[in-house]
């Protein structure tokens, strides 16, 4: 198939670059030039305009900072809505809000094309391996059309339910993941201090009841797992603002549905504090210096 991914970061490259190495010609577009370029070291072919990257794609793709970014991109004059091919499914994976993903299956059905909400889980690590979850909201006919584009890049695909229901499933599961990312750093500096070994901590807790992904893939000690971004004085990986927007978006959908989030609340005043502190780039588990007190602010 031939497909135009819009949106070559942290994790539209590598989730592009395994759809070039499955066979497909993928068409990308990036703003950035670090992007660009990391996305044409997978193969795949960097276009100048959406216009070039979307034309002849079967598929369009969009991998997001937000949903302003994703509404301006699909609906704007030079967006993919103006120049993509009839018949043309439109998949955001982008985490964005609920209300705003079913603003744009209605838009986007209205300009004549098929769409999903397809936000995914598993992190840089799962996009590099295509063991990403996808939970995928809209009709169950389009996503069987696209399933073979999206198995590439997946360990396993739910189809949540209509229009918006991949986002609020994707919304819950990162705001679990705040909290856990929260419960790992305190943990973390909490058994340094008590002179534990990190390595032999962390292995434990795994087959213990302090277990979580975050635990897993991230822990914020230095050498402990190769995943973690601690690893890279926390570039890449998962950004705090991208956190931050994840957390609002949850205490939102909270706030609609009448739930208290109280822990999800202080996560979200944490990732406040790293951002004022100039680290809105940085991979959230950065949070770790601030339970350290390396940081104040
Ligand atoms: P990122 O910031 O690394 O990548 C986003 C890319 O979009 C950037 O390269 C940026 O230059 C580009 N961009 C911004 N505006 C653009 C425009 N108008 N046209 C073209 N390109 C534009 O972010 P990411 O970590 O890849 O995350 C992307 C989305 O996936 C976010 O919604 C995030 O919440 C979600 N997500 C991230 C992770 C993760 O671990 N990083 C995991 C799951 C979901």
């Amino acid at each position: 198939m031939r497909i135009g991914w819009i949106g070559l970061g942290n994790m539209g490259a590598p989730m592009s670059g395994r759809l070039v190495a499955a066979g497909h010609e993928v068409h990308g577009f990036d703003l950035a030039e670090a992007a660009r370029e990391a996305a044409a070291a997978q193969g795949v072919t960097v276009e100048d305009t959406v216009a070039a990257t979307v034309a002849g794609a079967d598929v369009v793709v969009t991998m997001l900072p937000n949903h302003g970014i994703v509404t301006a991109v699909l609906d704007g004059p030079d967006g993919v809505l103006a120049h993509a091919e009839p018949g043309a499914v439109v998949i955001d994976s982008s985490t964005i809000d609920i209300d705003a993903a079913r603003s744009l299956h209605a838009s986007v059905s209205a300009a004549g094309f098929r769409f999903l909400d397809a936000p995914v889980s598993g992190g840089i690590s799962g996009a590099a391996a295509g063991t990403l979850t996808f939970m995928v909201g809209g009709d169950a006919a389009v996503l069987e059309e696209v399933r073979p584009v999206i198995e590439v890049m997946a360990g396993r695909i739910f189809h949540t339910g209509g229009p918006g229901n991949g986002q609020a499933a994707k919304l819950t599961n990162n705001m679990m993941l705040g909290i856990t990312l929260a419960a790992t750093a305190e943990g973390a500096v909490l058994a340094e201090r008590l002179g534990l070994d990190a390595t032999t901590f962390w292995e434990l807790a795994q087959v213990s009841s302090g277990d979580s992904w975050a635990l897993r893939t991230w822990y914020p000690v230095a050498g402990v797992v190769e995943t973690a971004a601690v690893n890279r004085d926390f570039t890449g990986g998962f950004a705090t603002a991208l956190l931050r927007k994840d957390l609002e978006l949850a205490l939102a959908a909270g706030e609609s549905t009448s739930t208290a989030l109280p822990f999800a609340t202080a996560v979200r005043d944490r990732m406040d504090q790293l951002v004022e502190l100039g680290l809105a780039d940085r991979d959230c588990s950065v949070l770790v210096k601030l339970v350290d007190g390396e940081l104040s602010s």
